[in-house]
């Protein structure tokens, strides 16, 4: 458990594969919302709860050549968005506009144009669309990972793979999709090779099981996976990682304060781009 503020460098220097370092990202997204319990916030609503408290105004931009960008006006922190993107790849969108802002309002000096920043916000966005209380919520009342992963991906509005990634770094296993004929498309996370989830998946649809399949791998693995009609989503997970993640305390102590009353520094109407 972090005993100091870690600020900004320290948090981002951090690898944010473990759960200590989730457990400082919640923390971070809760304070950019207000709320100290997220399991009931997520998607929409937290974009619109955390614009707000972060004092963003957002702006559709026709001509913006990429998907967003966090603009700081002499009027405050602008999110300027592209109009060329779907619902779930805009609501994405905002929510890491939203993490710069977070950035910016916590230290104002902090050089936000690398690649450590962007990831942290990404990291930053899949929290606030998809926060970790909520999966946990999600859990308990659902009778299986794969089965939470499509809850996730209907209720957050996020995409399937957004909600696979998710899913894939919370149980600190792999995820992805698959054709009809079990085929992999996509897959994230880590899959160890030896657990031969190919062939698994390919046996899966072949031999046409119910709607939800879980295989037990070996070594402690499992395999879970749902036929959605033309495709099946499938997650990879340790047993072990999986119930500690589950059983997993939330630091009591906020190692991120994030006030959204900072003047926003401006001079001569000279705008910053992040
Ligand atoms: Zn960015």
């Amino acid at each position: 458990m972090d005993q100091q503020s870690p600020g900004a460098a320290g948090l981002l220097s951090r690898d944010f594969t473990s759960v200590t370092s989730w457990r400082v990202v919640e923390e971070w997204v809760n304070r950019s919302v207000g709320l100290t319990d997220r399991s009931r916030c997520f998607g929409k609503r937290a974009v619109e709860l955390a614009t707000r408290n972060l004092g963003v105004t957002i702006t559709i931009d026709p001509a913006l050549p990429i998907a967003g960008e966090l603009r700081i006006t002499r009027d405050g922190l602008v999110a300027y968005l592209s109009s060329h993107q779907n619902e779930a790849r805009r609501n994405f969108t905002i929510a890491h506009e939203l993490g710069h802002a977070s950035l910016y309002i916590y230290d104002p000096k902090l050089d936000q144009a690398n690649g450590a920043i962007e990831r942290f916000c990404n990291v930053f966005a899949a929290e606030l669309l998809m926060p970790w209380a909520y999966i946990g919520a999600l859990n308990s009342n659902s009778r299986s990972f794969a089965h939470t992963l499509l809850l996730l991906a209907a209720r957050s509005e996020a995409s399937l793979s957004s909600a696979s990634i998710r899913m894939a770094e919370y149980l600190r296993g792999g995820s992805g999709l698959a054709d009809r004929h079990g085929k992999i498309m996509r897959q994230y996370g880590s899959i160890p090779d030896r657990l031969r989830v190919g062939e698994w998946l390919l046996r899966i649809a072949r031999e046409r099981r119910a709607t939800f399949t879980s295989v037990r791998l070996g070594w402690g693995w499992t395999l879970e996976a749902a036929f959605l009609g033309r495709r099946h989503v499938f997650i990879v997970y340790p047993a072990p990682t999986a119930n500690a993640l589950l059983s997993a305390a939330v630091p009591d102590r906020s190692p991120v304060a994030l006030r959204a009353d900072r003047p926003i520094a401006a001079n001569s109407g000279d705008v910053t781009r992040l």
